[in-house]
Formats: C-alpha cells, structure tokens, sequence
C-alpha cells in the first residue's frame, strides 16, 4: 500500500484521498500531519513555545530540588507555566541506579530566569526562603517520617474515639 494523504485516527495507517474510511478501524480518515497524530511533537513545540527567551540566558543554577522524579517534573512544570525553562540533574551523593526514578533531582534554571523561578517556588512554597540554600536530603526525609508518624498518631486516637 503507497502511502497517501489521508491518515486512520486510530491506527494511523495512511491512505489514498479516494479513500474515506480505514478499511481496519472503520474510522473516518483525517488529513496526516493534523489533529492528533503527530502528539508528541505538538507537545514538544508547546513547551517551547511557553519559554520566555529572556529567561533563557546564562549559566545553569539550581533553583530547587526534588526528593523524587516526578516532584522535579512538578516544579518543572510549575517553572513551565511562567516561561522559566529548566532542567533536571540528578542529585549528587545519592547511590541510586540511574534508571530508577527514585532519588533527589536538582532543578536547574538559566540564571536570567532565576529570580522569576524562586518567586515561583515561594509562591508555591517549594523553596526555601533564602535563594539556593538546599535543605539537606536527611532532613527531608525526616520531616516525611515525622509527618508519617503524626498522621498515624491521629489515626490512631480517631480509633480510640470511635472504639
Ligand atoms: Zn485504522
């Protein structure tokens, strides 16, 4: 089969222009190159688009960190959203596999978009209030387990209670 102007939605096989539905999925073809089909690429031209270019100036400092992958892709994200592009490094001290998403990241930002990155991290609380300082990953942790053991402490008395 020659590939044709037409794509399945679903399948995303192509087809001639005579052709009006996929003969596999019975959906009806779209145009290739539009709508959905090429997702990760819009998705890539998005984030692009966000950036501010005057944020994207100058050497890389570390603005943040995550005590995880995906809390490092949440600050990122939040980054994202004001125009501050950045990136993500993984900690360093930390004897974790390279392929496993655990472990601390550092969020590094352009120095240009520093200022406006910590304004949003404060804004949303995930940084601390004096420029890089970085809490140590051990005092984190145990501020989770504090937490941890605070919330099953009050679970605790509400058994009571009930009981
Ligand atoms: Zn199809």
């Amino acid at each position: 089969m020659s590939p044709g102007p037409l794509a399945c939605p679903s399948c995303a096989s192509t087809h001639p222009l005579e052709a009006r539905f996929c003969p596999d999925c019975r959906m009806p073809l779209v145009y290739a190159g539009r709508g959905g089909l090429e997702a990760p690429i819009t998705d890539r031209h998005d984030r692009v688009r966000k950036i501010k270019p005057q944020f994207a100036d100058g050497e890389l400092v570390r603005v943040a960190g995550g005590r995880n992958q995906a809390e490092a892709e949440f600050i990122q994200a939040l980054l994202l959203e004001e125009g501050v592009p950045s990136l993500l490094r993984r900690s360093r001290g930390f004897d974790v596999p390279d392929y496993l998403a655990a472990g601390p990241r550092d969020v590094l930002v352009p120095e240009s978009g520093a200022a406006t990155a910590r304004d949003v991290l404060l804004q949303a609380r995930m940084a601390p209030a004096e420029g890089t300082a970085a809490v140590p990953a051990r005092r984190v942790l145990a501020g989770v387990l504090g937490g941890a053991a605070v919330v099953a402490g009050v679970a605790w008395v509400g058994t009571e209670l009930l009981g």
